[in-house]
């Protein structure tokens, strides 16, 4: 039997968010963590889960605006989508916007190690190898999250955002007006329901809030919301899922 076809055996440890303990968020841009995590921060701080965040960079190469005013408008609309599911402890690595994954790997894993030791999460969340989105930028800070938890002393259970297969059929309409995987053609993933090791599906008034979060990030979102349409824009990352990754996938990443 191959590794690989053992590894399909062993049967995937399903999570609640209250199993999750303290929880360290750690993406790319202010946004991402309110599309990919909103529901399980609101959730995890309801409660009483300590939560904090770190996004590696400002997002000043994002949409509107010249970089420095978004830069400091990004830093203030996250402040707010977090504050929105009752997260203030936030740090920004800051990092250049389309320039993470030119960063030493060991430099920003280093950087991590430190908010790691002061954080102390149980459960780090962050994007899977494949960015979600294949955006160089979420490539990047997963390769960071592994390296430093793999130097932590601590026992840190890893979580990656992933998209399932019902998320890539249901939504393929919207995927594909805003080009949300235009980054790599191999991409979306279509992970399986019996993958995961932690699904929200979020309610009416969890996805209420999800919206206040998203709406935070004005600069990014509102366009968006507009073009889409609020009722199809409130559902789109209304399921918010996660696989777990294996001590094996881990050190290959290290690679
Ligand atoms: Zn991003």
């Amino acid at each position: 039997m191959s590794t690989s076809q053992r590894s399909r055996q062993v049967l995937v440890q399903r999570r609640q968010v209250a199993d999750l303990g303290t929880v360290l968020g750690v993406w790319a841009h202010p946004d991402d963590e309110a599309y990919l995590s909103a529901g399980l921060m609101a959730r995890a701080t309801a409660n009483g889960q300590a939560v904090a965040v770190v996004h590696a960079t400002a997002g000043e190469a994002g949409s509107s605006g010249t970089s420095l005013d978004l830069s400091s408008r990004r830093r203030e609309e996250a402040r707010r989508a977090l504050a929105a599911v009752g997260v203030t402890d936030h740090t920004m690595l800051g990092h250049a916007d389309g320039g993470c994954a030119a960063v030493p790997v060991p430099d920003a894993a280093a950087q991590l190690g430190r908010i790691i030791e002061e954080v102390a999460p149980d459960t780090i969340v962050t994007f899977g190898p494949d960015g979600i989105t294949g955006h160089p930028d979420h490539r990047a800070v997963s390769a960071w999250v592994s390296a430093a938890v793999s130097r932590s002393r601590r026992t840190i259970s890893v979580l990656h955002a992933t998209t399932t297969s019902t998320f890539v059929d249901r939504y393929a309409f919207i995927n594909e007006q805003v080009g949300l995987f235009d980054y790599d053609p191999s991409l979306p993933r279509r992970t399986e329901q019996h993958e995961l090791a932690l699904e929200l599906v979020l309610g009416e008034h969890e996805l209420d809030r999800k919206l206040v979060a998203l709406r935070a990030h004005a600069s990014q979102t509102k366009d968006l919301e507009a073009r889409i349409g609020t009722a199809r824009y409130r559902r789109w990352f209304s399921v918010e899922a996660f696989v777990e990754v294996r001590p094996l996938e881990g050190t290959d990443l290290l690679d």
